[in-house]
């Protein structure tokens, strides 16, 4: 922002968000909170119409919270900026100037005075055969409700059956990446499915369910201490879950049979990628600053480094780590810094329309709560270690105070009240996955009641909701 602009109160300066995720949310609120209406124009750019709390997703799946609950709705939040549903797709900040392609209609460019680069981060995938074909990543909530009735479907595929090729096919879901989404992920459906079986599939016991979790380095949950990764896995391998540490994922063929770098080869219906995260590569379609690592280089106070009037900070930013000794250390891609920084962000963007210096973000991240399902969880916050129930319920209680709105916190409480009043909701809404199916097959043949059973549909290609969340 130019010093004339700052002092220049004739002019409404446009102030770009770029991303509706955890940055750009907590930003705009806090901009439209900070600034009166004539004071600026807000516009945030977010090709859903909603920002996802991605710590849920694996409660989500799980069905411990309803996915509407996780995520928290822009126009209505966001009721004094402009939001456009859309995407990013190229961006001269030279000329100030965004090319923006709505989710319908011919693309425009728009024009602002002041950037907020907040368009997150995407899976980082490897050239793996068969990959994209039979996998499905773990970041928004289409990917999350998908994995639930998936993993639902495939209990009654394998219970209404007396093929072992079917019914061990059907049981055997792998999970690629050991960071705290992928094994959150994993715990989560995991313990969900044991209570399904458990309860409602006579003709299944959890010990015909595989659950295999590949992870190329030699520990899992690289967040927390040493000890409290391998305390997770032995947790989980006493839950009869399969750990592979120093494993590589090598290739899926046509009919889903899983090869794996110690030589095991086995068919899985179910392959969730979960091995990083990458920043947006729309980032290549700008001509901002970037790291070695695809990252958007930033100064201490978050301001994309040489243009004083573009800012960024998330999953996609290399902002440096004040708290740290070592050069070049930069700030972990996580919740904790994207939602800190996002505040120090709108008020520096504040300041500087005041004519005042921006200040440095500095916070010192205080540690990871894992959950690994009802009751089962892993923490180590301000150095302190938990295990089981009381990391589990600091796991709850803290993300619960950290989602966005009352509306939102509440929603969430009241799911998890009626959950340990009720017993668990195992059911799968198999029909989300293919909704028209039915409709036509009767529309072509004239004919209803004959339609064959749905096969499991290769993630590539199922209807799946919001599956373009991450650009
Ligand atoms: C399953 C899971 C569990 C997690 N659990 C934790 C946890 O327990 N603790 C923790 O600290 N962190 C956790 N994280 C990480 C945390 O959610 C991220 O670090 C955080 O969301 C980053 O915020 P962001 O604003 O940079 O990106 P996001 O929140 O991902 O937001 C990016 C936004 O940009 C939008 N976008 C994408 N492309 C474009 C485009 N071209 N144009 C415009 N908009 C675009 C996206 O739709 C999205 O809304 C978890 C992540 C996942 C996936």
């Amino acid at each position: 922002m130019s010093e004339a602009m700052a002092r220049d109160l004739t002019h409404r300066p446009v102030i770009l968000v770029v991303g509706g995720g955890y940055v750009g949310l907590y930003t705009a609120l806090r901009l439209q909170k900070k600034l009166s209406r004539g004071r600026a124009e807000i516009v945030v750019v977010d090709p859903q119409p909603h920002m996802t709390y991605q710590p849920f997703l694996p409660e989500a799946a799980a069905g411990s919270v309803e996915p509407r609950h996780v995520v928290v709705p822009l126009r209505r939040t966001l009721n004094r900026c402009r939001v456009i549903t859309g995407a990013l797709i190229g961006l001269t900040h030279a000329e100030k100037r965004a090319r923006i392609a709505p989710v319908e209609g011919t693309s425009f460019d728009l024009s602002y005075d002041v950037l907020v680069m907040a368009a997150g981060s995407v899976a980082r995938t490897l050239p793996i055969p068969g990959l994209a074909e039979h996998g499905i990543g773990f970041k928004n909530v289409g990917e999350a409700i998908y994995l639930r009735n998936h993993v639902l479907a495939r209990l009654d595929a394998a219970s209404s059956t007396d093929d072992p090729a079917v019914r061990t096919r059907a049981l055997t879901f792998t999970f690629v990446g050991g960071g705290y989404a992928g094994i959150e992920a994993f715990a989560e459906l995991e313990d969900m499915a044991r209570y399904a079986v458990e309860h409602y599939y006579p003709r299944l016991s959890p010990a015909d369910m595989r659950w295999v979790l590949v992870e190329a380095t030699g520990r899992i949950l690289p967040e927390v201490d040493l000890d409290m990764g391998a305390w997770t896995v032995r947790q989980l391998t006493a839950r009869g879950m399969d750990i592979r540490l120093n494993t590589r994922l090598e290739s899926v063929s046509d009919d889903g049979v899983v090869r794996l770098s110690d030589g095991e080869e086995f068919p899985s219906e179910t392959l969730v990628w979960t091995a990083g995260t990458k920043p947006n590569p729309v980032l290549a379609q700008t001509d901002l600053p970037v790291d070695g690592r695809g990252r958007v280089e930033c100064e201490t106070t978050l301001q994309v480094r040489g243009m004083p009037d573009a800012w960024a900070a998330g999953d996609l930013a290399a902002v440096p780590d004040v708290t740290k000794d070592e050069p070049g250390a930069t700030t972990a891609p996580n919740a904790q810094h994207a939602v800190r920084q996002a505040k120090q962000l709108a008020d520096n963007i504040v300041a500087v329309l005041a004519g005042q210096e921006p200040a440095p973000y500095r916070h010192k991240y205080v540690g990871s709560v894992a959950s690994l399902g009802l009751h089962k969880g892993v923490a180590q916050v301000y150095g302190v270690k938990l295990k089981g129930w009381p990391a589990w319920f600091m796991h709850r209680s803290y993300h619960v105070s950290r989602v966005p709105t009352f509306n939102r916190k509440a929603r969430v409480v009241a799911d998890w009240t009626l959950a340990s009043l009720f017993r668990r909701e195992v059911v799968s809404l198999g029909q989300l996955q293919d909704p028209r199916r039915e409709f036509v097959f009767a529309a072509n043949t004239g004919r209803t009641g004959q339609l064959p059973p749905p096969r499991p549909e290769a993630p590539g290609t199922a209807d799946t909701p919001e599956r373009s969340q991450a650009g």
